[in-house]
């Protein structure tokens, strides 16, 4: 598909063709879409130069932002990196233990290289609602700071206030590195939920005021987490088990089951779908999956960019998945809830 950019610019032909016609009509509520909410990506990691590649920070996040109209990334560091890779199955998971010290290390490394995106790149960063509605308002793309796994805390509660005077405004429980917080998907149960420790880091996150993000955790820690969080939850990157709409994925151990995802809702929480689909109209047919299962007020949209392959890998393509939502028959008051409006309640409510 043509890119609207390109046909509002009238770049793309046959001029006056009904098909053009018909993508440029959806790009203009597209855009008045973005213009009027303010649109997160609540999870990501900011491309293939973004923050888990070696590249230093440039300025091709920022600039994919103003090209698609993104308002606000939510941009995830991932203190187990180092120990990531692939087994035979191509299954991801980790390949040696952290040594002392080292997730913590990597964690202010990765945070430094944000500092740097944040100084020099274009992106301002978002520490409170009021960040994010002035960038929206100025046109400026801004970026959530967020983390992916505590593992950089070592059982250390007083580095949680450290992430967040750094910047960190939402932190994900658990990733694929045990930890003594609670159990994650891909990984042996240990803890049958959530730990001791769990609760009090659910609790410091409220005192904080930073997002408990449960991508990653069990179902019976998330359910855990629901239960003791006193504030909206997000689970901010998966597809409902089972999804026609989704291509098969080597992560189908990561996509959650309707009972899982309504423990999110019931929170006043949402469900991030990925964007590991074959295109965006089958990504909104994921959308919709889960809105089905747990409302429109409920789903949000978390792509995992870069988590190949995936239908949005740039995001000069964001204002065409507000399209392609539209198209597919969301109203654009629901588009404004999924691309960011949900998220915003969470936000709000977490630093409140
Ligand atoms: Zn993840």
């Amino acid at each position: 598909m043509a890119s609207v950019q390109a046909i509002l610019n009238g770049d793309v032909g046959p001029n006056g063709s009904t098909e053009a016609a018909r993508v440029a009509e959806f790009g203009v509520k597209a855009l008045a879409v973005l213009r009027k909410h303010i649109s997160v990506d609540v999870h990501t990691h900011g491309g293939p130069q973004g923050i888990y590649s070696p590249a230093a920070p440039n300025g091709t996040l920022a600039a994919g932002m103003r090209a698609g109209s993104l308002a606000a990334v939510c941009l995830s560091e991932i203190p187990d990196e180092p120990l990531l890779g692939r087994n035979a199955a191509g299954v991801t998971g980790i390949t040696r233990s952290p040594k002392p010290g080292e997730l913590y290390r990597h964690h202010l490394e990765r945070l430094a290289w944000v500092d740097e995106m944040v100084t020099h790149h274009g992106l301002q960063r978002a520490l409170t609602a009021a960040d994010l509605a002035s960038a929206h308002a100025a046109g400026q793309p801004s970026l959530v700071g967020g983390v992916e796994g505590l593992d950089f805390m070592e059982g250390k509660l007083e580095r949680l206030e450290e992430a967040h005077q750094r910047g960190i405004r939402s932190a994900q429980l658990v990733h694929y590195t045990p930890n003594d917080i609670g159990d994650f998907q891909m990984g042996v149960v240990t803890h049958e939920g959530l730990t001791e420790l769990g609760v009090e880091v659910i609790r410091e996150c409220h005192r904080l005021g930073m997002i408990i993000d449960v991508a990653h955790a069990t179902e019976q820690t998330a359910k855990a987490a629901a239960r003791v969080s006193t504030k909206p939850l997000l689970l901010s990157h998966t597809a409902l088990a089972g999804s026609r709409a989704m291509a098969s994925t080597r992560l189908v151990a990561r996509c959650v089951s309707a009972d899982h995802a309504r423990a999110i809702a019931e929170t006043g929480g949402a469900v991030g779908i990925w964007a590991i689909f074959p295109d965006l109209e089958k990504y909104v047919e994921g959308l919709k999956e889960m809105a089905d299962i747990i409302g429109v007020d409920h789903v949000c949209v978390g792509t995992d960019q870069q988590v190949a392959p995936g239908a949005l890998q740039d995001y000069a393509q964001w204002v065409n998945l507000i399209a392609a939502m539209l198209r597919g028959g969301f109203t654009p008051e629901e588009a404004g809830k999924i691309a960011g409006g949900n998220y915003m309640r969470i936000f709000r409510a977490a630093m409140g």
